[in-house]
Order: structure tokens, then C-alpha cells, then sequence
């Protein structure tokens, strides 16, 4: 059985005051639901207020990406050490991080083989663009994405690892898959290549999440889904009311 889990990303919002506010206005209502594993991925400069924050319930903390090297001159970048030090979970490779920073299948790579050897436990994001969409490429982009992307991982850390199949026309466009397209590309798509690079067993056992447009009210279409262990949450992470009614959602 895999345990679902509900990610909220909060990309370049909230300062830290306002941090401290979503979080706290959010906390007690995460608190009550069981059965599903809550994950806050504010900005960096919120870390350390929102870690002290969540100390002693059973919120997660995650960065929203981070350099794989360990120290030394790499100006503005942010390490492995320094993300564990708050966190528990990394976002990496998301499409944003993709389209804007030039990052690629190589270098979420080496950010994942950092995220292994310093026992973080990676989310990684994986989807097509419209353009690859649009010209039925998308089996083949996210195959490759996690080929290159996952490869030369430790069996014992594979079942750690987190995936987000994130269409990226999906992603803040007010646009969401539907429930069976992306439990398609999870369970024929996703699944297959893990269990190509893995086993069949490591390939059953990784977490992987819907990502793109997820509301309150399209939710439930997702995790009805057998192949999709929860969700990856931009947008309505930010509103109380979605953000709890998602991982409400995610529980039943
Ligand atoms: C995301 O940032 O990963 C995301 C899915 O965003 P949104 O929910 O806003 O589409």
C-alpha cells in the first residue's frame, strides 16, 4: 500500500511574515486529517520560521529545489546541507526550474544523487510541454525523463523516491488532466520505466502524484485514480480552504 501525500509548492510567494500567517492559519485544520502524508514547500527565506513553526505535528517540510554540490563558490545556489538542516523532502526538476533555469534531465539527476546521499526524500517532477502534447510525444518525453532523470540510484533509496507527473500545459494554466488520461501515463508510461530502471516491486512501491491545475474540486478525480498516490499542489497550496480540502480529498 502506498501512502498518499499531498505536496503544496508555493513557488516565489509569500515573505516570511506571510509565511508564518498560511501556516498558521492552515496548521490546526492539516493536523486533524489522517492517512495522508502533508508536505509545505514555501520559498527558502521561510524555512527556518516555518520549520520552527511545524515542530511537533506531523506537517512536512520541503525545499523547492536545491544544488547538488556541498559547498564552496557557487553564489546565490543553496546545498544539500543546508536544506536538510529544515527539511525532510526536495523538490527537483520541477518545470519551472526546466523552463527558466536551464536545468535538465543530467542535472536533476545529480541533484537527486545528492538528495540520496543526504536522506532527503525527493519529489521529482517529470511532464510534457503542450508542444510534446500536441504531437502525441508525451510517452516518450516522460520515458526519457525518467531514465535519464532517476537513473544510477541505490535500490534501497528508489522506494524513497517521490514522482510528479506534472504536465506542464496543466501547470497554473487553470487547465488539469483528466483523472484517466493521467492515471494513464502514471500506470503505462511512469510505472514501466521504474520498473526498467528498478524492479517490478521498487516500480510498485514509488510514490507518484498528479501535478497541474489541482483544485478542491477536481481532487477527488485524481486519487480515485489506482495509480496515483496524491498530488502536487502550486496555486491552491496558498488558499486554506483548497489546500485543506485536497488533502482531505487525498485521505479518504
Ligand atoms: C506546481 O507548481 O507544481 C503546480 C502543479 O502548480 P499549479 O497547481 O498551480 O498548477
Amino acid at each position: 500500500m502506498r501512502r498518499p501525500l499531498v505536496a503544496g509548492n508555493w513557488k516565489m510567494n509569500k515573505n516570511v511574515e506571510e509565511a508564518r500567517e498560511l501556516v498558521s492559519s492552515m496548521m490546526a485544520k492539516l493536523n486533524e486529517i489522517n492517512g495522508v502524508e502533508k508536505v509545505l514547500c514555501p520559498p527558502f527565506v521561510s524555512l527556518s520560521t516555518v520549520s520552527a513553526l511545524l515542530k511537533g505535528s506531523d506537517i512536512g517540510l520541503g525545499a523547492q529545489n536545491m544544488y547538488w554540490e556541498e559547498k564552496g563558490a557557487f553564489t546565490g545556489e543553496v546545498s544539500p546541507a543546508m536544506v536538510k538542516e529544515f527539511c525532510h523532502y526536495v523538490i527537483l526538476g520541477h518545470s519551472e526550474r526546466r523552463t527558466y533555469f536551464g536545468e535538465t534531465d543530467e542535472t536533476v539527476n545529480k541533484r537527486l544523487r545528492a538528495a540520496q546521499k543526504f536522506d532527503l526524500t525527493p519529489i521529482v517532477c517529470v511532464g510534457e510541454t503542450l508542444q510534446q502534447y500536441e504531437s502525441n510525444q508525451t510517452n516518450e518525453v516522460v520515458a526519457r525523463q525518467i531514465e535519464f532523470g532517476l537513473a544510477d540510484i541505490d535500490s534501497a533509496f528508489a522506494p524513497r523516491m517521490v514522482v510528479a507527473y506534472e504536465p506542464v500545459w496543466a501547470i497554473g494554466t487553470g487547465k488539469a488532466s483528466s483523472g484517466p488520461s493521467a492515471n494513464e501515463v502514471v500506470g503505462k508510461v511512469i510505472r514501466r520505466a521504474l520498473r526498467e530502471l528498478f524492479s517490478d516491486k521498487t516500480a510498485q512501491a514509488i510514490r507518484v502524484l498528479y501535478g497541474g491545475s489541482v483544485t478542491a474540486s477536481n481532487a477527488a478525480e485524481f486519487f480515485d485514480q489506482p495509480e496515483i498516490d496524491g498530488a502536487l499542489v502550486g496555486g491552491a497550496s496558498l488558499k486554506v480552504d483548497e489546500f485543506v480540502a485536497i488533502t482531505k480529498a487525498a485521505s479518504k
